[in-house]
């Protein structure tokens, strides 16, 4: 059996419960080997829309968010690779490192709905079986010129946009960030706590 391998990419600032809850899920639903939660290093995307925690602070993050946790992993690729990140790139990489793997790339409804206007989108579709999964709040159709795998997980309403307000205003993050990335957060003074 060829090796099974989802890539499943974010700016992750900060990683959260949905992250890891769809990690777990998609890999327990496609039968994968490992699912990899690799760091964007530059995700052009969000340039000029806000700033976005350093490189090494969101991969120091996610090392502690998926510690201990069977067939996760922390990819740091693209921040080896350096400049922006582009997925057909990354797809590249894995399939120099895992010789004859199955590949998936794995994105929440939210991010398919941009597909299309993802560089090289056609190489990516190519390279890999594209998955994507169920995301609260937003009900948009993947792009139609792209074969889709749909994966249900259970939905839960976070992400870090609301996690990033809640240090600012100070509402609880217990439970949504968990105890392991909270203490990367304090140790590196990341998003207003203190050092
Ligand atoms: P932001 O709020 O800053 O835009 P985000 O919470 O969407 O961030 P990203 O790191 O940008 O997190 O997302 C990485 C991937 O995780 C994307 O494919 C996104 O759709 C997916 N994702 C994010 N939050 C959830 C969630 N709660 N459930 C399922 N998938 C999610």
């Amino acid at each position: 059996m060829p090796l099974r391998v989802g890539l499943f990419g974010g700016t992750f600032d900060p990683p959260h419960l949905g992250h890891l809850v769809t990690a777990v899920n998609v890999r327990n639903v496609l039968k994968l080997d490992h699912v990899i939660l690799m760091v964007a290093n530059d995700p052009w995307q969000k340039h000029g829309i806000r700033e976005v925690a350093s490189a090494p602070d969101r991969l120091a993050m996610v090392q502690a968010a998926i510690a201990g946790v069977d067939g996760l992993v922390a990819g740091d690729d693209e921040i080896t690779r350096g400049g922006p990140s582009y997925t057909a790139d990354t797809l590249a990489t894995l399939g120099q490192r895992y010789p004859g793997a199955e590949l998936f790339t794995i994105v929440g409804d939210d991010a398919a709905s941009k597909f299309g206007s993802w560089q090289r989108a056609g190489e990516i579709a190519k390279l890999s079986t594209l998955v994507v999964v169920d995301r609260p709040g937003s009900p948009m159709v993947p792009p139609s010129e792209f074969i889709w795998n749909r994966v249900e997980v259970p939905r839960l309403e976070v992400s870090s946009s609301d996690l990033r307000a809640r240090f600012i205003d100070g509402r609880p993050l217990e439970y949504l960030i968990s105890d392991q990335v909270m203490q990367v957060i304090a140790a590196r003074g990341l998003y207003g706590s203190k050092k």
